[in-house]
């Protein structure tokens, strides 16, 4: 993109300006968490100073205020996914309890036998949420297999389908390859299968304009603090249908109707699934980060990431025993490695002494682990504010520590 001005981006993230170990920083854990930029800070900033009381529950003006201003972030949300409603939008703490709260919610309408469809590259978090709910019900999983490249294998997928299949639970984008999975496709079969499909799409909305309803998912869960909003929250959408249906994930003030000793009725969506007092400084700040993200447009970014990912990607080949995990094409600017025996972990400190941040380890994503038949990798990931400069100085860099260890 000729006109993405990424200087002009990164002078928004002061972040960026840290030095470590005497040497500019390079960011590229954005895998993990991205920066934030002042915006959404100084809108934080600015609702303590202003607008802090509790939502939902007073007369006064700085609740009314500060109630208005959640809600214009959940209705900020909808038309950010394109849903159909703010009713189908739940603030969560994050991927991990959307998925959680869906497991445990939805989970109680299984039965022994049913099976849950997974992939082979699901984070932790798509995972043990549904291996939890064997305490309560004789659940399976059934693992969709992938080649080589990290690209899912949907014969194989289809055929996992039978008459005891309750759920498919898919990662939008693996957090560990890169690979920007199907799902259309993925929803579509599992539709034609009468079966439910939560999508984790928590790699997803930060690198790709998401839309739910074009998608047609029943459920997707994402995390703020990876697309540059405030760290602590996140969103569950659900169909409302299947949300109506479902029971009350935790119980206290907010998502009840009447309360007696005998008998307690509940709240109306969203508030059923909102249980206690939200974290509303957090929700408003991340209408923020939509409000950053929107005008400089998901395609731009998506097109500015792809670039530093094919340069980055074909320079680190002509490094002599360079092992890149995830070539599926079309895949998000995710690199994966490991430079000949090195250990992910010494890599991944001298990488730091360089001042470059790189994240090392399993990635929460043992199974795949194990499929890749290695324990962990070290993984460089790129987000809005990266510069081909920075590409540059990863490269030397590797350069230099694939020779330290050699
Ligand atoms: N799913 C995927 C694909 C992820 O990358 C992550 C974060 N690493 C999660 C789920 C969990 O997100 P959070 O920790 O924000 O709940």
């Amino acid at each position: 993109m000729d006109n993405y001005d990424v200087n002009r981006l990164r002078s928004d993230f002061p972040g960026l300006d840290r030095k470590i170990y005497n040497r500019q920083l390079v960011y590229l854990d954005n895998t993990a968490t991205s920066q934030t930029p002042r915006q959404v800070v100084e809108s934080i900033e600015h609702i303590y100073y202003n607008s802090k009381a509790n939502v939902h529950r007073g007369v006064h003006t700085l609740s009314q205020e500060m109630t208005a201003l959640q809600e214009a972030a959940r209705e900020r949300v909808r038309g950010w996914i394109n849903a159909a409603s703010t009713d189908e939008i739940i603030f969560t703490r994050g991927t991990t309890e959307a998925i959680n709260l869906v497991a445990s919610s939805y989970g109680s309408f299984f039965h022994d036998g049913d099976e849950i469809i997974v992939s082979v590259m699901e984070h932790h978090a798509n995972i043990v949420p549904w291996q939890l709910l064997q305490s309560r019900v004789n659940v399976k999983l059934r693992v969709i297999p992938m080649d080589d490249r990290g690209v899912l294998d949907l014969d194989a997928y289809a055929k996992l389908f039978n008459s005891h299949t309750a759920m498919v639970a898919i990662a939008h984008v693996s957090n560990v390859l890169g690979t920007v999975n199907p799902v259309d496709e993925i929803i579509r079969i599992a539709h034609d299968n009468g079966v439910p499909v939560l999508v984790d799409g928590a790699q997803a909305v930060a690198h790709q304009r998401v839309d739910v309803t074009a998608l047609d998912c029943d459920f997707y869960t994402f995390s703020s603090h990876k697309m540059y909003g405030p760290s602590g929250i996140g969103v569950l959408y659900g169909k409302r249908d299947l949300l109506e249906k479902m029971p009350p994930y935790q119980g206290g003030g907010e998502m009840i109707g009447n309360v007696s000793f005998e008998h307690t009725t509940f709240a109306e969506l969203p508030y059923k699934f909102e249980a206690g007092t939200p974290d509303f400084v957090d929700i408003a700040a991340l209408k923020s980060a939509i409000d950053y993200l929107e005008p400089i447009g998901m395609e731009a970014i998506a097109a500015h990431e792809h670039k530093l990912l094919e340069y980055t990607s074909q320079k680190m080949m002509e490094i002599p025993g360079m092992r890149i995990f995830g070539t599926a094409p079309g895949k998000d600017a995710i690199i994966s490695f490991l430079i000949g025996d090195a250990h992910h972990y010494d890599t991944g400190m001298l990488l730091d002494k360089l001042g470059i941040a790189v994240r090392t380890g399993h990635h929460c994503a043992e199974p795949l682990m194990h499929r890749l038949g290695i324990e962990g990798t070290v993984r460089a990931s790129f987000g809005l504010y990266n510069t081909i400069e920075e590409c540059d100085i990863f490269i030397a860099a590797l350069k230099r520590v694939a020779m330290m260890l050699g």
